[in-house]
This record gives C-alpha cells, structure tokens and sequence, in this order.
C-alpha cells in the first residue's frame, strides 16, 4: 500500500473511532496547534525565509499572527457553533422541536498552495479540527523547506492518526486524489482546480476551491492618489506580488496616470528603500520557473519603474509597466509577481464594462473619495470580496467570507464559515407521536377543504410573541381534536 493510501486509510480509521467529534479532544488540537506556533516561530520563520526570502517580522505579520487570532477564535466559539442551532417554525411544526445540528463530514483532504504555505494550509485545517474531521494535509511541494518542516511539525503536536501530513508533489497529490473523501479542500491555481473537481465528481465529493485570478484594482480621479497608490502598492509588492488578492492591474483615467507613476515609485522606496534587493523586507520569486514565466510578461509592454532582475536570485524589482494594452501578455494572465500594469480607461463606466468583460475575480479594488463610485462598482461587479480604499485587509477579518465566485473559486472559509463550510449542517425535526388530527389534511383522500387548512398552516406567516405562540398551540390543540373527530373518528 502506498504511504499516501496508508495515511488516508489510517484517518478515516481513527475518525470511525468517533474520537474526533468529541468537543475537548476538538479544542485539545486546536490548542495544540496554538503551542506549536507559539514555541516553533524561529523554525517556521527559517523555512518561509528560504522558500520566499520573506522576514521573520513578515511571516509573522502576514501568516502565523491570522492563525492564532483564527485559532482563539475558534476553541471561544466552539461549543456555539457545534451546538443544534434552532430555525424558525411554521404553523404546522410549532410544537415540533426545528433545528440545524452540524456535523462532521468525515475525512477532508487539504491541499495547499506555497505562496503563503501556512496560512492557506493551516487556516483550513483549523476548521477542520473544529467541525470534528479528520483531515490528511498535502502542503504544496513548491515551497520545499516549509513543506519539510510542516511534515515534521504538525505530528508533534496533533493526533497523527487523525492528522496525518503527505508531502510530494504532482504524481502523490494525483494518489491521493483517486481515493475517496468526504471533502476537498484546495488552494491553487484554477487550471489544476478544474482536474480537483474532475477527481472529486468520480466520488461525489463536495469541494473547496480557494483559487485566484486577476484582481482589478480602479484609481478614481476624485481620490486622494498618494495613500491609494501607497496602500495599492502594498498590496502589490507583498510577498514580491505572490499573493492571491494582489491587486493584478490598475484601471485609471490616462490624466492621472503619471501621477499614479509617480506615486506608486515614492511608495516603492518608502517601503524597500532605492535597493529592494538588499532590503530585508522584499520578497523573491519562489523559483526559476515562475521567474522565467512573470519575466516572459514583460516582453511586449514598457517599463515606468523597475524592471530589474537578476535570475540567479529569483529577484524581480518592483515594476511598474505604463500604458498596458488589454492585448498585452501581461494581460492573458495572472501575473502573480512584482509587476503592476497600468490599463487607461475614460472613466467608471469603462472600467466597469472592463471588468465585467473578463472572469469573475477573486477580489475587486476601488479607491475613490466619492461614495456614487464605490456603490456604482459594488452593484454593477461581481467578485469574491470587494474592497473600497484600501487593499489585502479583508482577508484578516475573520466575519468576513473569504473565497471566490466563478473562475475564482468556490466555497469560502474563515471564522466560522471554515467551520460551516467543513460541517454537514444536518436538517433535524423532532416530533412527538400526538396530534395526529393535525396531520389529516395531508392524507388522503384530498379534499378542498383539507387544502385550505394545509394552506393555511402552511403558508401563514404570522409574528407571534412567546404569549402569542403559546396562544396558538392552545388552538392548535382544539383543532386537532376537531380534525381528528371530523376525519379519523
Ligand atoms: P502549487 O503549485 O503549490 O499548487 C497547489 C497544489 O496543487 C499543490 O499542493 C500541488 O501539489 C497541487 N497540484 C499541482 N498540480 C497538480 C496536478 N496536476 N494535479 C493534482 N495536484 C496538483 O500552487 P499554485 O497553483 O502555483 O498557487 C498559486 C495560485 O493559487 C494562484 O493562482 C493564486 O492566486 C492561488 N491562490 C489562491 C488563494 C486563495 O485563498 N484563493 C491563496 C493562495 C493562492
């Protein structure tokens, strides 16, 4: 049996064991999981340095700290979240017991993405842990060094039979996706997202795909430029442009695009200084093949700011790229790296046809001071988040849904929606065997006159108090035992 079957098989054991379900043994993990971060950031912050040439200061800021705040979040709220969650009634259910009562699903494969190794491969497993899974977790082979050490960590801390770690790359991920689960859950790229959905149809399985895309990102004149370009290219140059939510281009007006130039430049140096590759804080580019692929979209469009690299390194510059065409390579896809195009438009309502033209995008950006515009974009777009005057936040409010729509994914996760989105919520009705005058308007033989009782509880939508309802079982009462002397007597 191959490792990967071993590992599968060895968690959907140990999740028929029931072990997982139980709430403590939940909050047990969880809070494991906050002693690993909080006893292992030297080692973890080493790997993300190797792979991505990020900060200890950055990793911690921009992956570990979203962690800890999810998991304090979660081992809080764990026993509201897990617990039945009563709905509204109609007039025929009124003395039943309605509930929602989530459940695990079972066995969750999460596959993870390199570009923020921990965050989108830990964040799902938290809500995993909290919805009472097992869950096997390939961290992305593309980051090699955090993948070793998330292979060597995560069993030291969590149960390893419930949470075993597969590292490999494509051939093991294609293993593990043969087998049968009860969800998956990705991070990736949109091509590969379609072959995860292709491998999880062959089961049935529900899936996740938190994949990415290009993210406008429109500078309205009547805004102040200097903090959107500052906050735009923050966005931007973040983990060098590797970042799902990275605002992809820029739409603006062509009078303000040498000032949107200019601005973005100053912010450059502000933030990595006139030397970004010397400066500890600028990122690099995971590998040559993802440096030769951003450099390839260079070719046919003209540098503003930037544009220097050095391969040997993996380093790109922050670059600015002026008077991008729509047909340009830079355009055919995501950039996922350092590079921010500049796309003219006359106005909002171009910029508007411009994004609704292409895919649905993970995230839309809109820096304007006039409130017209934003809510003019906010209603006439569609995107996974929308974000007005400001860029990346959204991910760290865990209120918020985080994911995409369209090419851009599918599901979301954060709070309690990873909890929600990992759990079965179970549709529950407990009756009592009494009553059972009520139920004669629903068997036959059907007559109008049973249509227009079944009507009326049914349909009815009344807002009684606690009085009033107590009010209405009385009467209830009274009509069954008419009911049940009319039709079954
Ligand atoms: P990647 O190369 O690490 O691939 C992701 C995972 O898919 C890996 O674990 C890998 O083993 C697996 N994989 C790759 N090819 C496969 C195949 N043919 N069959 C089965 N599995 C395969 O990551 P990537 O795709 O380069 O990641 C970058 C993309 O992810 C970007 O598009 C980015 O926008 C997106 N992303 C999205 C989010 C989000 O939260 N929405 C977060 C991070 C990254």
């Amino acid at each position: 049996m191959s490792r990967e079957l071993q590992a599968v098989a060895r968690a959907r054991k140990a999740f028929e064991t029931g072990r997982s379900k139980c709430l403590e043994h939940r909050i047990r993990q969880l809070k494991n999981l906050q002693r690993l971060f909080s006893e292992r950031q030297r080692v973890i912050a080493d790997a993300v340095k190797k792979d991505l040439n990020k900060s200890e200061v950055g990793t911690q800021l921009y992956e570990t700290m979203g962690l800890e705040g999810e998991l304090s979040l979660a081992i809080r709220k764990l026993k509201e979240w897990a617990a039945p969650r009563p709905v509204e009634k109609n007039l025929l259910t009124l003395s039943d017991t309605v509930y929602i009562q989530p459940e695990p699903l079972g066995v969750v494969l999460i596959i993870g993405a390199w570009n923020y190794p921990w965050a989108v491969t830990i964040q799902p497993l938290i809500g995993a842990i909290a919805a009472g899974n097992a869950a096997v977790i390939k961290p992305s082979e593309v980051c090699v060094h955090t993948a070793k050490v998330m292979e060597e960590l995560l069993p030291l801390y969590l149960d390893k039979e419930l949470y075993p770690v597969v590292t490999g790359g494509v051939p093991e991920t294609q293993e593990l996706l043969r087998q049968r689960f009860d969800h998956i859950f990705y991070t990736g790229n949109s091509a590969v997202g379609k072959l995860i959905m292709e491998a999880a149809a062959k089961h049935l399985t529900p899936v996740t795909l938190e994949l990415g895309g290009k993210s406008p990102c429109y500078i309205d004149k009547n805004c102040d430029i200097t903090i959107a370009c500052r906050r735009a290219a923050w966005g931007k140059y973040t983990n060098c442009g590797q970042t799902c939510i990275a605002p992809d281009y820029i739409l603006c007006e062509p009078s303000i695009q040498d000032r949107v130039i200019y601005e973005v430049k100053k912010a450059i140096k502000e933030f990595y200084t006139d030397d970004p590759k010397s400066c500890p804080d600028y990122g690099r580019i995971i590998n040559q093949r993802h440096f030769k692929r951003i450099m390839a979209l260079l070719e046919d469009s003209a540098v503003a700011v930037g544009g220097d690299n050095d391969e040997s390194d993996c380093y790109i510059s922050p670059t600015v790229l002026r008077d991008v065409k729509p047909q340009a390579k830079v355009m055919q896809e995501e950039i996922f790296g350092p590079l921010l195009p500049i796309l003219s438009v006359s106005g909002l309502d171009e910029a508007i046809q411009f994004i609704n033209k292409r895919e649905k995008p993970l995230v839309l950006y809109v820096f304007s001071q006039d409130n017209k515009v934003i809510k003019r974009m906010t209603a006439e777009t569609s995107s996974g988040g929308l974000l007005a005057n400001d860029c990346l936040v959204h991910y760290s409010v865990s209120s918020l849904p985080f994911g995409g729509v369209g090419n851009s994914g599918m599901g979301c996760y954060h709070g309690k929606f990873s909890f929600d989105q990992l759990s079965h919520l179970r549709s529950c009705l407990i009756k009592q065997l009494k009553m059972e005058g009520m139920n004669s308007m629903r068997y036959p033989p059907h007559t109008a006159k049973k249509l227009g009782w079944a009507r009326f509880f049914i349909l009815k939508t009344i807002d009684l108090g606690w009085m009033g309802r107590m009010a209405l079982l009385a009467a209830m009462v009274v009509v069954a035992a008419v009911a049940l002397k009319n039709y079954l007597l």
